[in-house]
């Protein structure tokens, strides 16, 4: 995605932000971690979070933290963890932002428990491009409290948020590794674990033999056992859990041999550290130059659960029609509990997320079809990830969007908003 925007750095949680000086729209910028567009702003203004990353309160009797919106998850790892509190969603990095985990409501491996980010995010401030600040909370402003979770960054700007964080006894988590033959023992795996395992995740191999759902399921808990440590691990220790492949299919296939089937056991039982488990690519530096000059596409769906089956095997059979090829693909079954934002991507289903090399037309050819398949099970694409979806398929994927339309600043709009809804919404 190119886009060409000016950087407007906000330094304090209280100051004046000239809006009315910018003459083109604003969007809340975080740390980047989006894979699309709806981080970018092209032709606009960009107001960079990066220098509100203080700390502003910590209450280590309910683990209740209050920090300004430039505060990366890692950043409240390193201040909380000494202090016997985690983060309450462990999604798969802590590289992001208080105010970017907000505006796309991430989830992650602990779905089925906790449910989304905004889910234990207790109030924030929002700033407006009139000036005009307020407090929302489940109980305060609760509509813009909503419209703001999952809200794109489109309905002002997160100063500070308080978010409700997870009690643990220390950095190791108790991991078991399982292989899987095919998705119905996948879906046993996931009926198995999620009464008893706090975090949940698969890895598959989406093509060997040309059927889908083989791979290695991944269940933890923190482990309970009293612990001081809290060093990361040196990259050295990490291999195991990333992947290291190159852009060709001799490779994928050695990547998927070596990584996903080299358990000579059923199954495997290790001690580890959180970061192995829970952010293997915040340790790979620049993981997606592995992809080439011409990057890759994540495209992360989900399909409701009665129609998980038949999606995927219309997903399978699609790809296997095409040239292009997944290179990694990334399960996790989201239980019921409801999202808060208006506009969060999480239903009850399976989520799905395949990573593919760019090869230009063919690859949006095949997301196309894909969108189609999606859409026609009444799942939907995660915007997050998303740099291409169609207005006609974004509408389908959510189809209230228009509910967030009173909502958004009129001064905020996003490349990604302004392709997916047209400009006249911009
Ligand atoms: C390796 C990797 C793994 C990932 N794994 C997961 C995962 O497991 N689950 C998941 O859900 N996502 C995942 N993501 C996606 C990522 O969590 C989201 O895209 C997240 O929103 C990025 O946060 P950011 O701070 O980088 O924000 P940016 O990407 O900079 O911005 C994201 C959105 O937040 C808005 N925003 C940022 N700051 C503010 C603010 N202060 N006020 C208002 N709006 C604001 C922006 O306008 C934009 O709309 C992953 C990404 C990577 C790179």
């Amino acid at each position: 995605v190119h886009a060409v925007h000016q950087v407007h750095p906000l330094n304090w949680r209280d100051e004046n932000v000239p809006f009315q000086k910018f003459k083109s729209k604003v969007l809340p910028f975080g740390s980047g971690r989006s894979y699309g567009d709806s981080c970018l702003n092209d032709g606009g203004v960009l107001l960079a979070t990066e220098n509100l990353n203080r700390m502003i309160s910590f209450n280590p009797a309910t683990g209740v933290i209050r920090c300004e919106a430039g505060v990366t998850l890692a950043e409240i790892l390193d201040f909380a963890l000494p202090h016997g509190f985690f983060i309450p969603i462990t999604l798969g990095t802590k590289l992001v932002t208080v105010g970017g985990a907000i505006a796309n409501d991430v989830h992650g491996k602990n779905h089925h428990r906790a449910g989304t980010f905004g889910c234990h995010v207790l109030r924030f401030e929002i700033l407006r491009s009139d000036g005009f600040r307020d407090v929302c909370s489940p109980l305060q402003n609760r509509d813009l409290y909503a419209a703001t979770i999952g809200g794109l960054g489109l309905t002002g700007l997160i100063t500070w948020a308080e978010i409700q964080l997870r009690k643990v006894s220390g950095p190791k988590v108790d991991v078991e590794m399982i292989r899987f033959e095919d998705l119905d023992e996948y879906f046993g795996l996931v009926e198995e674990s999620d009464r008893d395992y706090e975090h949940t995740s698969a890895w598959a191999d989406y093509l060997t033999d040309g059927n889908f759902g083989k791979g290695i399921f991944l269940r933890g808990n923190f482990n309970n056992s009293s612990q001081t440590e809290t060093r990361s691990p040196r990259p050295k220790n990490v291999p195991f859990f990333f992947p290291n492949w190159c852009l060709n299919d001799v490779d994928m296939k050695l990547f998927n041999t070596m990584y996903l089937y080299r358990m000579a056991s059923k199954s495997i039982r290790q001690t580890i550290h959180y970061d192995s488990f829970f952010f293997p690519l915040d340790v790979v530096g620049c993981w997606s130059r592995l992809y080439g000059k011409r990057g890759f596409f994540q495209y992360q769906f989900v399909i409701p659960t009665p129609a998980v089956r038949e999606g995927m095997k219309e997903i399978l059979n699609r790809t296997l029609k095409s040239s292009v090829r997944p290179y990694l693909t990334v399960l996790k079954t989201f239980a019921s509990k409801k999202s808060p934002g208006l506009l969060s991507f999480p239903i009850e289903g399976l989520t799905v997320a395949l990573d593919f090399p760019n090869q230009g037309a063919p690859t949006r050819a095949l997301f196309d079809e894909f969108d189609r398949i999606v859409a026609s099970h009444e799942g939907r694409v995660y915007p997050a990830k998303d740099a291409r979806m169609s207005a006609d398929s974004f509408s389908k994927f959510f189809p209230h969007w228009r509910e967030l339309i009173p909502h958004i600043d009129p001064k905020f709009s996003s490349s990604f908003w302004r392709r997916v809804t047209g400009e006249m919404h911009a």
